[in-house]
């Protein structure tokens, strides 16, 4: 009886909603709808459930019935897309301790809280690059509405090979290093990539992430060096396609890079001594870079803090930050595919906008950035048909500045409307 009851009532509620079906009025002053090299004045975009049903000429209000957002003196723009975070974790000077400390409940309520950061810094879609594989479950919970934050599309954990950026285990006294394998994300062949990448699959992972040279934050000495064979990334990036998982290299050294390149990446990202050969090889494969500049930036400046990193890390923080921002410049007057990323949680969580200023001063103009975190982060997650661009028939997440950001890209940093799958949250 009770049931029946519930279910009258779930029906009384649900039929008059769709029949009436309210519209939301979105008045922007500016538009920059994520695909058009033109910003539009003076337009009305409708919102009707979670998709964007017109973009009509004007300051439009429909009906009584309907809602009217007033965004005349701002910039309405595709709700952001950041390529390259980690919502697990955040810098800090304890956080080479978290890993003995922290259970998995742990991670996932500090998650839960750089998630919603994330979201009002005006992300309303991440790619997660790796952690312990709680990122999986946190990409649930955002799902069903227990918690607000971004889409997330994750690749659980990192794959590596022994003693390479990935490997869980480095830097750890003999008894605590054991040998992890493909389960815990590292491999050392093409039989044990396969296996790793359909355990991922398994875990419930989107995307697959290898470690292809070493990084800065490990505590190992190269933060370049190569760390898989081409055969071992080709097996990564086949079996990764049979399960429509596409794979993203951290790089920063030229030779993984290279190797990563050929094997079929879609994405590179840092690729900070990226070289000209590479450039050039991915322009040919369409490969995308994924800059990450303001993780540079701050690793740079962190590493002058005594005891922040470990002293191996210092000198790779050192050297390799600052070089990003070149590398940047270069890639993209070389023509090769940029998408936006920044690498978050090696900087604080919310801050991820910095990178728009970053894109800019490196010689990109204001309007391409724009891109790059919409239509064109979009197409890198396969779900430009529903994303990045504000379009009929999209999925309406849409993000509004103070101003114009193409006069003043600070104003990224001062997002004042965000909207996420329909629903205003900001
Ligand atoms: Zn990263």
């Amino acid at each position: 009886m009770k049931n029946i009851l519930i279910t009258l009532l779930f029906f009384g509620t649900l039929i008059p909603f769709e029949t009436s079906a309210q519209k939301t009025y979105i008045q922007a002053g500016l538009l920059i709808d994520g695909v058009s090299d033109e910003p539009q004045r003076n337009v009305t975009v409708v919102i009707i459930g979670n998709r964007i049903e017109s973009i009509e000429r004007g300051f439009q209000a429909g009906s009584q019935a309907d809602e009217v957002i007033d965004l005349r003196n701002s910039t309405l723009m595709p709700g952001w897309i950041d390529l390259h975070v980690h919502l697990e974790n955040e810098t800090g000077p304890t956080r080479y301790l978290d890993v003995f400390r922290d259970n998995d409940a742990d991670i996932a309520f500090k998650s839960s809280v750089y998630a919603k950061k994330t979201l009002m810094a005006g992300f309303t879609t991440v790619r997660d690059l790796g952690g312990s594989g709680v990122n999986i479950s946190l990409r649930k919970a955002i799902d069903v509405g227990y918690i607000p934050g971004p889409r997330v599309y994750t690749v659980g954990k990192s794959i590596a090979t022994t003693g390479g950026h990935a490997d869980p285990t480095n830097g750890r006294r003999k008894d605590l290093m054991g040998d992890p394998g493909p389960e815990e994300g590292v491999v050392n062949s093409p039989e044990d990539a396969r296996k790793a990448v359909r355990q991922r699959y398994k875990d419930g992972s989107d995307h697959i992430k290898i470690t292809a040279t070493g990084g800065v934050l490990s505590v190992a000495k190269s933060g370049k060096n190569p760390q898989f064979l081409e055969d071992e990334v080709r097996a990564i990036v086949e079996t990764a396609a049979d399960y429509e998982m596409h794979v993203a290299a951290h790089a920063h050294g030229d030779e993984g890079m290279k190797r990563a390149v050929e094997a079929g990446v879609l994405t590179i990202e840092h690729g900070t001594y990226m070289s000209e050969e590479v450039m050039e090889l991915m322009v040919e494969k369409g490969t995308y870079y994924v800059p990450t500049i303001t993780a540079g930036m701050f690793v740079a400046e962190k590493a002058e803090v005594p005891g922040y990193y470990p002293e191996i890390v210092v000198p790779k923080a050192r050297e390799i930050g600052p070089q990003i921002v070149n590398t940047f410049a270069k890639a993209y007057a070389y023509g090769v595919k940029i998408a936006f990323g920044t690498d978050a949680g090696v900087f604080p969580h919310g801050e991820n906008a910095r990178e728009f200023g970053f894109m800019v001063e490196g010689g990109m103009p204001a309007m391409e950035v724009i891109q790059s975190a919409t239509s064109v982060a979009a197409k890198v997650l396969g779900m430009e048909d529903q994303l990045g661009s504000i379009t009929p028939g999209k999925l309406a997440d849409l993000v509004a500045v103070p101003g114009n950001p193409l006069l003043d890209i600070s104003v990224t940093e001062r997002v004042e409307f965000i909207m996420k799958d329909g629903v205003r949250v900001k």
